[in-house]
């Protein structure tokens, strides 16, 4: 059958997220083991736009980037690169707002 075990202790080390993957090529492994996370900008006051509140997290898109608090690194905001514009997200773990524009 499959050679999954054969090196438990490596495996562990290689594939803390997606342990099934061990068997999948490198670079497939890396591209599906961790969502990629951007850090929102924090931002100290209150710009024109509009104001939401995370978490629960925000989603705009399913299979796309993970935006983070800027201070917190708890993930807001569920969108494709780019997606979201002119929004501020009030952290609702820290309370900071971040930006959604660089
Ligand atoms: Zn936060």
């Amino acid at each position: 059958m499959c050679k999954l075990l054969t090196s438990p202790a490596a495996a562990l080390r290689q594939a803390s997220v997606a342990e099934s993957s061990v068997v999948l090529p490198p670079v497939i492994r890396e591209h599906i083991m961790t969502t990629r996370k951007i850090p929102l900008k924090v931002v100290t006051s209150l710009a024109v736009g509009v104001v939401l509140e995370a978490p629960p997290v925000l989603k705009a898109s399913e299979h796309s980037v993970d935006y983070t608090c800027g201070r917190c690194a708890t993930v807001l905001l569920h969108a494709d690169e780019g997606q979201v514009h002119g929004i501020l997200i009030r952290c609702t773990n820290c309370g900071s707002y971040n930006s959604t524009d660089a």
